[in-house]
């Protein structure tokens, strides 16, 4: 994924994101961090085409043509159905493809949940779950359909210190298993720094970047 000179000024004249550029490798793990207000929302907003771009441009490579799963999002709230259980809120995005796409993808959304150790959870409620479990589910419904990027916002701000540290591991697992280009989000460094390649750091002027970190740590092991 490549952010070509990408600008972003609101109708305000704010100026959220300002010239930023960024060559972001398959399978790199790629932060971007910094303070409220620095303009990591907008930045997600404009991968997710969500606001348009004052300039510049986002593009992805040439083998990543398959629009139906290009990108797969992790919010900060799991955003789960409360009435529906953990299969089903998996299976979100294959319902509203029709029932004969549920099906199909039933068997994949049961390996993700074993995989993120909720195999025993699949026909509970998502409220009979942990706030860590419950994100897992988020998590889970955003590798369904196998996204070449994986975007995440915030995912851990809701949760507590230990609940994020285990969390933080099975994330790390499941990007070496699958090696997706993951852009992860937040507002801490150290995060960042554990998670990551590469670290963006913008600072608290919207729209500047103040640096981009190449981490060479190794990183732990689960
Ligand atoms: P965060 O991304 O840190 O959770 P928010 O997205 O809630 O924070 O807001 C970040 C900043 O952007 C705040 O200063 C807020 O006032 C401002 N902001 C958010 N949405 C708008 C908007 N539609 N118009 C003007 N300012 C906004
Ligand atoms: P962050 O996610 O890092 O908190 P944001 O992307 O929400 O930062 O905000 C970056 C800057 O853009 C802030 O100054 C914020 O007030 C401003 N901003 C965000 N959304 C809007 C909007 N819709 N209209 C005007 N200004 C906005």
């Amino acid at each position: 994924m490549v952010f070509d000179h990408v600008t972003k000024q609101y109708p305000n004249g704010t100026v959220a994101v300002d010239d930023f550029h960024l060559d972001v490798a398959d399978g790199e793990f790629v932060s971007i961090v910094g303070p409220s207000g620095c303009g990591k929302s907008t930045m997600l907003k404009l991968i997710m085409g969500l606001e348009p771009l004052t300039r510049g441009s986002i593009t992805y490579r040439a083998q990543a043509r398959d629009e139906s799963a290009m990108t797969g999002m992790v919010f900060q709230q799991p955003l789960l159905l409360a009435w529906h259980t953990v299969l089903d809120n998996v299976l979100v995005p294959s319902t509203l493809q029709g029932r004969a796409q549920r099906r199909a993808d039933e068997p994949r959304a049961r390996e993700l949940l074993a995989m993120l150790g909720l195999a025993d959870f699949a026909e509970r409620h998502p409220y009979e779950l942990s706030g860590g479990m419950q994100q897992r589910v988020g998590i889970a419904r955003a590798l369904l359909h196998d996204p070449r990027i994986l975007l995440m916002d915030e995912p851990f701000g809701a949760l507590d210190a230990m609940t994020r540290d285990q969390l933080t591991m099975d994330l790390l697992d499941i990007w070496e298993r699958d090696r997706k280009t993951v852009v992860f989000i937040t507002h801490s460094i150290s995060e960042a720094v554990l998670l990551s390649d590469r670290v963006v750091v913008m600072t608290p002027r919207p729209g500047r970047v103040a640096d981009v970190v190449d981490i060479d740590l190794p990183r732990p092991r689960t």
